[in-house]
């Protein structure tokens, strides 16, 4: 058995990085040069994604993750990005995200959503995921996202940088609550876990309650809507879990 060069690796795990599984309010920013030890495939490398391959693509995917740069690798309990994602991310138009730095929480924007099911929510990421591809993005735009379940489910890769605030993008991890909160509120579900996710986030890149932002806090936008943002106001106050963390 001969041992894979990394570009091979990287090349496998990528074809199978879309295993099992509108539009959202993100935003991109222009590609720009990347700094760090990211692994991004050049614009030659296979940017196919087949469809999902059962147990040996999750094994393939695995160890992927295992070699993964443990700072960058989803913390546990997160859906992994191929419980719904159809393909994976198109790498040549991936940039590094580079030293996480800060945080910003949104909203999709979309119809009001309440569902518990998990399908339900796998379903709506990947519309979210298609239409910011079609808009000639890498991905969907968001690392992360929490669904009205208050489950958190693996978005853009965290070695990525995402695409979701405008101009705003570098060192900034994404993390979106499925729903629309101008028209409803967040479930306390969902509001348990950003909390909790958050914080956990902060302590993790060590990013101090200052930079943690709402989309409207960085670019004008109603995201993430008045509801989600008097939450997120809530919870950066000195008693809130964010300034806890
Ligand atoms: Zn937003």
């Amino acid at each position: 058995m001969t041992t894979p060069n990394r570009r091979q690796v990287l090349g496998t795990m990528l074809t199978l990085f879309g295993a099992a599984a509108v539009s959202g309010c993100a935003s991109s920013g222009q590609r720009t040069a990347g700094a760090g030890g990211v692994p991004i495939p050049s614009a030659d490398d296979d940017l196919s994604f087949p469809p999902p391959n059962g147990n040996k693509g999750q094994q393939l995917l695995d160890q992927w993750n295992a070699r993964r740069n443990a700072s960058v690798a989803p913390p546990a309990g997160v859906l992994p990005r191929h419980a719904w994602a159809r393909q994976g991310p198109v790498m040549r138009l991936a940039n590094p995200i580079g030293r996480i730095t800060r945080i910003t929480v949104h909203h999709d924007g979309m119809s009001p959503f309440s569902s518990s099911s998990q399908a339900d929510a796998a379903n709506r990421l990947e519309s979210i995921r298609r239409a910011h591809v079609g808009q000639g993005w890498a991905d969907i735009g968001y690392h992360f996202a929490i669904d009205p379940s208050g489950r958190v489910w693996e978005g853009r890769p965290l070695e990525l940088q995402g695409a979701h605030v405008k101009d705003y993008n570098d060192q900034n991890l994404g993390i979106l609550v499925l729903g629309n909160f101008m028209e409803m509120r967040p479930t306390s579900q969902a509001l348990s876990t950003l909390g909790g996710f958050v914080a956990s986030q902060m302590r993790r890149f060590n990013v101090p309650v200052s930079r943690v932002y709402t989309h409207q806090e960085l670019r004008p936008t109603a995201c993430p809507g008045v509801h989600l943002q008097r939450s997120m106001l809530d919870m950066r106050t000195r008693t809130g879990p964010l300034a806890m963390a």
